[in-house]
């Protein structure tokens, strides 16, 4: 029995179509099921539903043969699994957002910087924060958050946010402005090392046919 791991919501209602090309349908909606495990039409394959960030601590410690987790998921992961244990075979371009800087539209974010300010930033991936700002030799004091991150800089607890961005709505919603972007984020396929040397014939032709689905919705995007 093969294990995916998923996450409810953005990331499994994207990954279904792919794995529908690839022949595979999930028996029940997590939406409407308390289940976490769920079957699928194939006897060999489950699905187990966790938190988005929980997907690569799944995989890497064996919970789950392989899964879907976002890059922004996986990269802050890396800081505190360390990056072994885990494959990334495979970009399934989807969930796709971009990391970045926002502030107030008040705050003159590149004069702050030249000045060489020290920074409050509110992120929910300090790892990925602090990087970057190391980078740029900007000196940041980092304020973790688990969520509502634009609430952090409206209420002056912070000079800026570090989270992720697709259409900007959100940002426009609450006055604040992309200032900067860190790096493009989509969902990526990971997959225990172990399990994919020890259960390779069950493993790579699934892999192989998620590679073939994703050029396949890449064909039909063009
Ligand atoms: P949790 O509820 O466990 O804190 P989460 O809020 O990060 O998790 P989702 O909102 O489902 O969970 O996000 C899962 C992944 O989808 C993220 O890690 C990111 O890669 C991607 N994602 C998040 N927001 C967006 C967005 N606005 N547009 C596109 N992709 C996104
Ligand atoms: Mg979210």
């Amino acid at each position: 029995m093969l294990t995916l791991a998923l996450s409810k919501g953005r990331i499994f209602d994207d990954t279904l179509p792919l794995l529908a090309r690839a022949g595979i349908t999930v028996a029940e909606d997590p939406e409407s099921t308390r289940k976490l495990i769920l079957r699928t039409n194939r006897d060999d394959l489950r699905v187990v539903l966790v938190r988005a960030s929980d997907v690569p601590t799944y995989v890497r410690y064996g919970g789950a043969d392989f899964g879907v987790a976002g890059l922004d998921v996986l990269l802050e992961a890396d800081a505190t699994l360390g990056g072994d244990g885990l494959y990334r075979p495979l970009d399934l371009r989807i969930a796709r957002c971009r990391l970045s800087v926002a502030t107030r539209g008040d705050f003159d974010y590149a004069q702050r910087v030249r000045q060489g300010a020290r920074l409050r930033v509110a992120t929910k991936y300090v790892h990925l924060a602090r990087e970057h700002f190391a980078a740029k030799g900007v000196h940041v004091d980092l304020v973790k958050l688990y969520g509502s991150m634009e609430l952090a800089p409206l209420i002056g607890m912070a000079d800026a946010i570090v989270d992720l961005v697709s259409s900007g709505g959100t940002l426009k919603a609450n006055g604040l402005v992309e200032v900067e972007r860190i790096m493009d984020i989509s969902s990526r396929l990971i997959v225990n090392q172990a399990s994919y040397k020890t259960r390779s014939t069950q493993l790579r032709p699934l892999v192989d046919a998620l590679r073939a689905a994703v050029d396949a919705t890449r064909e039909d995007a063009a």
